[in-house]
C-alpha cells in the first residue's frame, strides 16, 4: 500500500493539529483503510498549559477533516474515565462534553477514551480491509498473530467505553514501547508514535504486511459471469418505497466482482455472514436480502420476518428500525443497494463492494466469520451509532 506522505507538503506544517489534519486526510484518501466516516485519529497537545486530546469529531470523514473537525478534550479527564468500573453511554457523552475546552466543537469520537490512554502523541485508527479480512476468519486470531507478532491483539468487544476499559486493563502492565500497535479483532487496527509521519507510516507498513499475506494466501480469481436474469427495477423500487415509507434510490452493481459474488452457490448461507467492521451495520444491516426468483414481495416479507425475530431475540427496550433490507444480492444478476437518496445508495454500494471482496478472500483462508448475532445487534442498536445517521 502506497505511503502518501509528501515531504514538501509537510514542510509547511507547523502546529500539532496541522500535522494531525494532514495525516488524517492521507489515511482517509485510501478507501482500503477507511470508508465514509470510518476510523478516527487524535493528537495530544498543550493549550494554555493543559494537556488536551484533539480527537476526531463524530460525523467527520478523515479524507476531508479540518482543524475544526477535531474535538479538544481535557486529557486527564478522559484518562480517569478509563479507570471507572462502569460508564453509561449517556454519561460518557456528557462527561466528555463537559471536558471540552471549546463547547462549539463537534462531539468527540466514541473512541476518545481509548485514544487518551495510548501514551503517544499521534494515534491513528483505521478499519483496513486487509487487516479485517484476515481477522474475520474462523482462524482469524491465529493468522493475525502470525502477521502481527508485535501487536497487542484484543478479542472483539463492543467499541466505546467497554473497549477502552478492556485495553486499559490489558495494557496497564505492558510497556507500550514493546508493541508496534493494536489490532482489534473483527474491527480494525491502531498505530501510534510521537511523530505524525512515523505513526502514519507504521499504519501503511502494517497494512502492507496484511496485504502481502493475503496475496500469498488468499488470491482470488474473479470469474467472468454475465447477468442471466433481469430484475423489474421499477417494481422493486415501488415495493421498497412502500416498505420504507419514503422514496428510495437504487444502485445496481453488475461489476465483475458483484456478478461473481451473486453467482456463487447457496447464496443464502454464503452471502449472509455479517459485516466487515462493526460500524458498517448501521448502513447495511447484518445481512442483505437474497433474491433468487421474481417474487420480490415474498422475499422481502421473509427477510422482514427474520429481522423481526432477530430483533425480538436481543431487544430490551429498543425501538425496532425499519425491518426491510438495505441491500440485495440477486442470484446471477449482481447487487442492488437501497438508500433514501442516491448518495446513501452509493455509500452502501462502496461498503458492500469492500465486504464482497473480503468475504471471497477470507473464504480462501478457511472461511469468513464476522461478529456474532448478539454483538451485531448491540452495534446496530447502539444509540451512539444511530446518532451518526441523524447527522
Ligand atoms: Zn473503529
Amino acid at each position: 500500500m502506497q505511503n502518501l506522505w509528501n515531504d514538501e507538503k509537510a514542510s509547511a506544517l507547523k502546529t500539532d493539529l496541522e500535522f494531525r489534519v494532514y495525516t488524517s486526510n492521507l489515511l482517509g484518501a485510501s478507501d482500503e483503510l477507511v470508508l465514509h466516516g470510518g476510523g478516527n485519529t487524535s493528537v495530544k497537545s498543550v493549550v494554555d498549559g493543559e494537556d488536551i486530546l484533539f480527537v476526531k469529531g463524530s460525523g467527520w470523514d478523515l479524507v476531508s477533516i479540518k482543524e475544526q473537525g477535531f474535538a479538544p478534550v481535557k486529557l486527564e479527564v478522559l484518562k480517569q474515565m478509563a479507570k471507572l468500573e462502569t460508564l453509561s453511554d449517556s454519561d460518557m457523552v456528557s462527561q466528555q462534553k463537559a471536558a471540552m475546552i471549546d463547547k462549539t466543537a463537534p462531539n468527540p469520537s466514541v473512541e476518545a477514551i481509548l485514544h487518551a490512554i495510548i501514551p503517544y502523541k499521534f494515534v491513528d485508527h483505521t478499519h483496513s480491509d486487509a487487516v479485517v479480512t484476515i481477522s474475520n476468519c474462523v482462524n482469524g486470531i491465529e493468522n493475525i498473530k502470525k502477521v502481527f507478532p508485535n501487536f497487542l491483539i484484543i478479542p472483539y468487544v463492543m467499541p466505546g467505553f467497554i473497549l477502552a476499559q478492556k485495553i486499559y486493563e490489558m495494557s496497564k502492565d505492558i510497556d507500550f514501547n514493546t508493541i508496534d500497535g493494536i489490532i482489534l479483532h473483527n474491527h480494525g487496527i491502531f498505530t501510534f508514535d510521537d511523530d505524525a509521519k512515523a505513526s502514519y507510516t507504521k499504519m501503511i507498513d502494517a497494512v502492507t504486511k496484511a496485504e502481502e499475506f493475503l496475496n500469498e494466501n488468499a488470491d482470488i480469481q474473479i470469474e467472468k459471469f454475465m447477468p442471466r436474469v433481469e430484475v423489474d427495477l421499477q417494481e422493486l423500487q415501488e415495493i421498497l418505497s412502500n416498505e420504507k415509507g419514503s422514496e428510495v434510490s437504487l444502485k445496481v452493481n453488475q461489476s465483475p466482482l458483484a456478478l461473481h459474488y451473486a453467482s456463487q452457490r447457496d447464496l443464502k448461507s454464503f452471502a449472509t455472514r455479517g459485516v466487515l467492521t462493526p460500524e458498517h451495520i448501521i448502513r447495511t444491516k447484518r445481512e442483505p436480502l437474497i433474491l433468487e426468483d421474481n417474487n420480490i414481495q415474498k422475499a422481502i416479507d421473509k427477510y422482514k420476518q427474520n429481522y423481526i425475530e432477530y430483533f425480538k431475540k436481543f431487544a430490551k427496550d429498543e425501538v425496532m428500525l425499519n425491518p426491510s433490507p438495505n441491500w440485495i444480492v440477486v442470484k446471477n444478476y449482481g447487487t442492488i443497494t437501497i438508500g433514501k437518496n442516491e448518495k446513501e445508495a452509493n455509500i452502501i454500494d462502496d461498503i458492500t463492494t469492500h465486504t464482497m471482496k473480503a468475504v471471497l478472500q477470507a473464504d480462501k483462508l478457511g472461511g469468513y466469520e464476522s461478529i456474532s448475532l448478539k454483538n451485531s445487534f448491540e452495534m446496530e442498536y447502539w444509540e451512539l451509532e444511530q446518532a451518526k445517521l441523524k447527522k
